[in-house]
């Protein structure tokens, strides 16, 4: 399987080392977005130490579409 972003957007084929949890796209490092599940923006300091927060793998797409949602 090859990264879905860089055949789409540039034409390359580049082995999957991820896949988006939104759409199931198939990602190499460049493309995966690994975000927390759960966010909690830390400001300051960061001493806040979250105990374990999942990980989720977007795709670049999904990525965007997400951030936009919640600003
Ligand atoms: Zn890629
Ligand atoms: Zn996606």
């Amino acid at each position: 399987m090859h990264c879905y972003d860089c055949h789409s957007l540039e034409g390359t084929a580049t082995p999957v080392l991820a896949t988006c949890v939104h759409c199931g796209a198939g990602l190499c490092a460049a493309h995966a977005n690994a975000t927390p599940h759960s966010v909690h923006r830390v400001t300051g300091t960061g001493t806040a130490l979250q105990p374990t927060a999942a990980r989720r793998i977007l795709c670049t797409t999904c990525h965007k579409a997400q951030s936009h949602q919640l600003s």
